[in-house]
Parts: structure tokens; C-alpha cells; sequence
């Protein structure tokens, strides 16, 4: 294996916002092959509603984003992280603008136009960027027309990663990833695929839980791989729970936008009385 030529440069394992986008920009300057589980509309992006916080309007600062994702974050966060993810947001939305994402834009009484900013829970200042109410759905289509069309990308729906393929495993001298074990569902054969270098971006393990708002393919392969591959693994206990979700026996599980609280909407139990407060002292998660 180690003499034969990779089948690509890199493996993306995983075509949601983190696999699209970093296809796209490694695709400049390699070769690259991107794995869906099913569909490229089965990812936890598809169904992102609200929006992504940055800061985009000059009456808001880094500084300010930062503050309020520390305390969101009730002294759990690195600082050095928030610090290095909040400054980077408006790079990232400049990207994502540039790769046609069609914000929601809105014009002034001089028709200007601005993109339009929410506010959501936590954020002292207006800075959710948005794509009317399904900003994922638009993030997907217009990432993955851009992959599909590029010619140093192959695109693999249906493939699952199955295991990842390290030296150590082979008995080899390095502990370098070398690729993986991939088992295309059409065919039910697995193969295997070769690459200088992989990058897993499978996303999360929520569908561990019974109710869920994520679709089926967030079964935490990613992390399980890294693990069997030597990684460490941390954090495992954030996970993020959305307090509305709609239920019904026969069908699946979906979310409704958190903006329906945001504009007042109450949590209420069959019998009329409010609980909220029993989860939450925070003033906007304990809104009943
Ligand atoms: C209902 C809902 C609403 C949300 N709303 C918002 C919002 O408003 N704003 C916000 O910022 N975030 C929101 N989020 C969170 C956001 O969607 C996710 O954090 C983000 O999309 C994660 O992107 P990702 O690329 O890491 O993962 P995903 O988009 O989940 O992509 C993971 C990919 O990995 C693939 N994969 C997994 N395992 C394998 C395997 N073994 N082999 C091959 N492929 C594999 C899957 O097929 C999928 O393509 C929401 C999430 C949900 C579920």
C-alpha cells in the first residue's frame, strides 16, 4: 500500500458545511474525494434554520461577540478558542457570500441594501446571518453545486467509512492515517481508498438519543474512528439540546425554530403550567 500511488490527495469523510468547505479549498491545489453516508441533503446543515452569528455590523464588535459566548458558555469555554472562532467569523461569511450563499437581504428607505441580521438568545447585539428561515438548505445547495462542478473533486454519496487505515494497523514502521475502508451501499462491496491525508467531518453522535432533531446518519462514526485510530477524544458530554421539537409517534422527529420563542412564543404542559424554570435559572431559557 504505502509503495502504490493514493487514490486522491485528501478524503473528506463527511459533505456537510465542514466537508463541502474544505473540499473547496483544498480542491485549489489537490486532489480530493468527499464521502456521503446517503444523500447530500442527509447532514445535520440541511436542516439549520435560524442562522450563523458573526459579527457584521459596525454597531457590534469582536469583543462583544466574544463576551457573550463567554458567558453563554458559563466559564466552560476556552477563551483562546472563542477568541479564535469569533474573529473569524466575518472571513468565513465573506466566503460563504462568495460562493453565492443568498443571504437575506433587506434595503433601506434610500434603497440600500444590507444583509438582514436577527438576534438570538445570548447575543447582546444583532448578528445572525440568515437565508429567509432555512439557512442550511441554501448553504448545501449552493456548496454543492460549486463541488459537483469542480474538477479536482469526486463526490460520493451513498459510500460509508466504515474503519480508517493507519501504519500502526498494518504493522507498518509510521502511525500515519493512509485512508479507509469505505462500503458503497449501491453495491454493498467495500473498498479500499488511499489518501496523503484524511479529514474527518462526520459531525456528531446525536443520534444516540431516542428523540432527536437530527437526521439518521449523526451516528458519531467520525468519532468512533479517530478513537479506534489512536486520537484522543474529548467533550463529549456538550451536546446541544433544541427545546422544541415536533412529536408524533409515526413521524419523524423535527425542530421547531427557537425564533418561535424568541417572538413570545410559550412552553407549556398539557395541564396550562409552565416548567421551563425548572431546567434553567437563564433568563431566556427559562422563558415560559
Ligand atoms: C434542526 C437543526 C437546526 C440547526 N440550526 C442551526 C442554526 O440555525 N445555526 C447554526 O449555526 N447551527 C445550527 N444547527 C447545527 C448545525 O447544523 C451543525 O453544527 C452543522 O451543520 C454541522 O456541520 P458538519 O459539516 O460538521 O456536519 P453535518 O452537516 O452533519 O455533516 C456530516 C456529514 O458526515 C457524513 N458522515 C457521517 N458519518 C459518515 C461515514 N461513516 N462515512 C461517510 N460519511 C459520513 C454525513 O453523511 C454528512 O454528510 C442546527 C442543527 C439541526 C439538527
Amino acid at each position: 500500500m504505502m509503495t502504490q500511488p493514493a487514490d486522491c490527495d485528501v478524503l473528506i469523510i463527511g459533505s456537510g458545511a465542514a466537508g463541502l468547505s474544505a473540499a473547496l479549498e483544498l480542491a485549489k491545489q489537490a486532489k480530493v474525494v468527499v464521502l456521503s453516508k446517503a444523500t447530500l441533503e442527509s447532514c445535520n446543515t440541511q436542516y439549520a434554520q435560524g442562522g450563523i452569528s458573526a459579527v457584521l455590523s459596525e454597531e457590534d464588535s469582536l469583543d462583544s461577540h466574544v463576551e457573550d459566548t463567554l458567558n453563554a458558555g458559563a466559564g466552560l469555554c476556552d477563551p483562546d478558542i472563542v477568541n479564535f472562532t469569533v474573529s473569524q467569523g466575518p472571513e468565513r461569511i465573506a466566503w460563504l457570500i462568495e460562493q453565492g450563499v443568498p443571504f437575506t437581504q433587506v434595503s433601506d428607505s434610500e434603497g440600500h441594501n444590507s444583509y438582514h441580521l436577527t438576534r438570538e438568545g445570548g447575543h447582546s447585539h444583532r448578528r445572525v446571518i440568515h437565508v429567509e428561515d432555512a439557512t442550511g438548505r441554501a448553504l448545501v445547495s449552493t456548496l454543492s453545486a460549486k463541488v459537483n462542478a469542480h474538477p479536482n473533486i469526486r463526490l460520493l454519496e451513498h459510500h460509508i467509512a466504515i474503519d480508517l487505515i493507519t501504519g500502526t494497523k498494518l504493522g507498518l514502521s509510521t502511525s500515519r492515517c493512509l485512508g479507509a475502508y469505505v462500503l458503497n451501499l449501491k453495491t454493498g462491496k467495500v473498498t479500499v481508498l488511499s489518501a496523503r491525508f484524511v479529514v474527518l467531518a462526520t459531525c456528531g453522535a446525536s443520534k444516540a438519543y431516542l428523540y432527536t432533531s437530527n437526521p439518521d446518519v449523526a451516528t458519531g462514526d467520525g468519532i468512533a474512528m479517530a478513537w479506534r485510530a489512536g486520537c484522543r477524544v474529548a467533550n463529549m458530554e456538550f451536546i446541544q439540546f433544541h427545546p422544541t421539537c415536533l412529536y408524533h409517534p409515526e413521524a419523524k422527529s423535527f425542530l421547531i425554530s427557537e425564533a418561535v420563542r424568541g417572538e413570545g412564543g410559550k412552553l407549556l404542559l398539557a395541564d396550562g403550567s409552565s416548567f421551563m424554570s425548572r431546567f434553567s435559572s437563564r433568563e431566556e431559557l427559562a422563558r415560559e
